[in-house]
C-alpha cells in the first residue's frame, strides 16, 4: 500500500495508472476503520484494478465541535487494516490539503428537501459539509466507482445529488451495512460506547427491525411512536424514527403496501449518536 498526504502527489500516482487504463475505486472514511468499511474496500477491489481509501475527519461535517473533538482516531490500527485487506493507495490528506483556503468560504450547494429532513433537520450545516469534502475529494481522486454504506442512508442520496450538480463522471455504488452479531449496526462512533451503553444499543436495530416486520398497509404513524418508546426505554433520547420513500425519502402517512420504503432512526445514548436504517420489504 502506498501512503499519500497531497493532492500532487495523489494526481501523478494516479496519471500514471490512467495511462494503462485501469479503473479506480473510491472509499473516503474518517477513519476509526471496522468491517463495514473494510467491506467497501472489498467491493472496490473486486471491481477495480486500483483501490484508493481516504481518511480525514473533516471538521466542515461536524454540527457539534464536541463530536468532532471526541471522534476517535486509531490511524496505525487503521494503516494495518488497510493494507491487510489490500488496499493500493491510502491518501492521507492534512486539512490545509483539503481546505488550502481555510473553511470560511467554502461553496454552498443546492440540496433542496433532503437538506430540511431527518440528519439535515438535526445536523444543521451537516450536509454542505459533507459535499465540500467529496467535491474536493472526487476532484482530486478521479475515480471510476465510489464505495459508500447505505447505513448513511440519506448521505448516499446527498452525494449522488452532488454527483449530478457537478457532473462528475464517477458512479456511486452503495453498499449492505455490516452489522455486529447482535444486530448494532458497526458504526466508529460505537468506540465510544461504555459497556452498558453497547447493550443498550442494539435497540435501535431491534426497534427498526420491528418496525420492518410489523408495518401493514395504512398509517405507519403509530408503529413509529411504538419503535421511539422502545429506544426510550432502553435509555435513548430520540431525534427521530421515520419511514420515508426509498427512492426519495419523502413522508409516507398512507402506505399502500407496496412502496418500497426505508425506515430510520437517530438516537442518543448519553453523548453518543447513533444512527441506522432498514429497507422495507
Ligand atoms: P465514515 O468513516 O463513518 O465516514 O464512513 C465511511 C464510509 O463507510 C461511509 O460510506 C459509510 O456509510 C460507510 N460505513 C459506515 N458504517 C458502515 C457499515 N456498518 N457497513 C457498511 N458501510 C459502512
Amino acid at each position: 500500500m502506498i501512503l499519500l498526504k497531497t493532492a500532487a502527489d495523489l494526481r501523478r500516482h494516479l496519471l500514471q495508472l490512467a495511462s494503462t487504463g485501469d479503473s479506480i475505486g473510491f472509499v473516503p472514511t474518517m477513519g476509526a476503520l471496522h468491517n463495514g468499511h473494510l467491506s467497501l474496500i472489498e467491493a472496490s477491489k473486486k471491481a477495480n484494478a486500483v483501490t484508493v481509501c481516504s481518511i480525514f475527519v473533516n471538521p466542515t461535517q461536524f454540527n457539534d465541535p464536541k463530536d468532532f473533538e471526541k471522534y476517535p482516531v486509531t490511524i496505525e490500527n487503521d494503516i494495518v487494516l488497510l493494507e491487510k485487506a489490500g488496499t493500493d493507495i491510502l491518501f492521507l490528506p492534512s486539512v490545509n490539503e483539503i481546505y488550502p483556503n481555510g473553511t470560511s468560504h467554502l461553496p454552498a450547494y443546492p440540496l433542496g428537501y433532503l437538506e430540511t429532513i431527518l440528519e439535515g433537520k438535526y445536523r444543521p450545516g451537516h450536509f454542505q459539509g459533507v459535499c465540500q469534502v467529496m467535491d474536493r475529494l472526487l476532484t482530486m481522486v478521479d475515480a471510476d466507482q465510489l464505495y459508500m454504506g447505505q447505513k448513511d442512508y440519506q448521505q448516499c442520496m446527498v452525494v449522488q445529488q452532488l454527483i449530478n450538480y457537478r457532473q462528475f463522471k464517477v458512479k456511486l455504488l452503495p453498499c449492505p451495512t455490516l452489522r455486529e452479531t447482535d444486530g448494532l449496526a458497526m458504526s466508529s462512533r460505537n468506540q465510544r460506547l461504555n459497556a452498558t451503553e453497547r447493550q443498550q444499543a442494539v435497540a435501535v436495530s431491534q426497534a427498526l427491525t420491528m418496525v420492518k416486520n410489523e408495518i401493514a398497509a395504512g398509517d405507519p404513524a403509530p408503529l413509529l411512536q411504538k419503535a421511539e418508546q422502545m429506544l426510550r426505554d432502553n435509555g435513548f433520547k430520540v431525534d427521530y424514527v421515520a419511514i420515508g420513500s426509498a427512492a426519495d425519502l419523502s413522508t409516507v402517512t398512507h402506505w399502500d403496501g407496496q412502496q418500497p420504503l426505508v425506515t430510520l432512526a437517530a438516537a442518543y445514548l448519553n453523548e453518543v449518536r447513533l444512527i441506522d436504517n432498514m429497507l422495507i420489504p
